[in-house]
């Protein structure tokens, strides 16, 4: 039987506004290509309300509902999709804990982040939500197949 972790799946990863703002684009891009996933889809992009709203509906209840939308809509985003073996908990990871201060360092978040309400980055928390959020975000031809020249074994 092979563990879930070791399948190829797809996860979806956004660089959130402030991320943007704070020129972190680059840095984190760089922490997923360097652990050795692949990237299949990738776009700057100004979320619609909706957009937002639909991504984060299972928070629809929370108190700090209104100012996660706010946050999420006020300024462009970088949206991901990435592939590989075990890629969502990796990512989630490489992430780190939704509290910056909780995160540890080495994270993107424990490294550069301190706010819950600013946390840089998102990242899908199980394989469903990884291809339900990666349709969302994306349209069909906005999505590369692609096998690495420089290192094939990636796949
Ligand atoms: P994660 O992004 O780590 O999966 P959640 O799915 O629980 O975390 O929450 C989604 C996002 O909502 C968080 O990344 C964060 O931006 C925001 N958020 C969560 N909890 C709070 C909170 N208590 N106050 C403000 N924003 C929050
Ligand atoms: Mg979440």
């Amino acid at each position: 039987l092979v563990a879930s972790s070791e399948q190829v799946e797809e996860t979806y990863i956004m660089v959130k506004p402030d991320g943007v703002q704070r020129g972190l684009v680059g840095e984190i891009i760089s922490r997923f290509e360097r652990k050795g996933f692949k990237l299949s889809g990738l776009k700057l992009f100004r979320c619609p309300r909706e957009l937002a709203e639909e991504h984060y509906k299972d928070l629809q209840s929370k108190p700090f509902f209104p100012k996660l939308i706010e946050y999420i809509t006020s300024g462009p985003v970088v949206c991901m999709a990435w592939e590989g073996v075990g890629v969502v908990a990796s990512a989630r990871k490489l992430i780190g804990s939704t509290n910056p201060l909780q995160a540890e360092p080495g994270t993107i978040r424990g490294d550069l982040a301190v706010q819950t309400g600013r946390n840089v980055v998102h990242g899908s928390d199980s394989p469903e939500n990884g291809q339900r959020e990666i349709a969302l975000w994306f349209k069909e031809g906005e999505l590369c197949q692609w096998t690495p020249a420089q290192a094939p074994w990636l796949r």
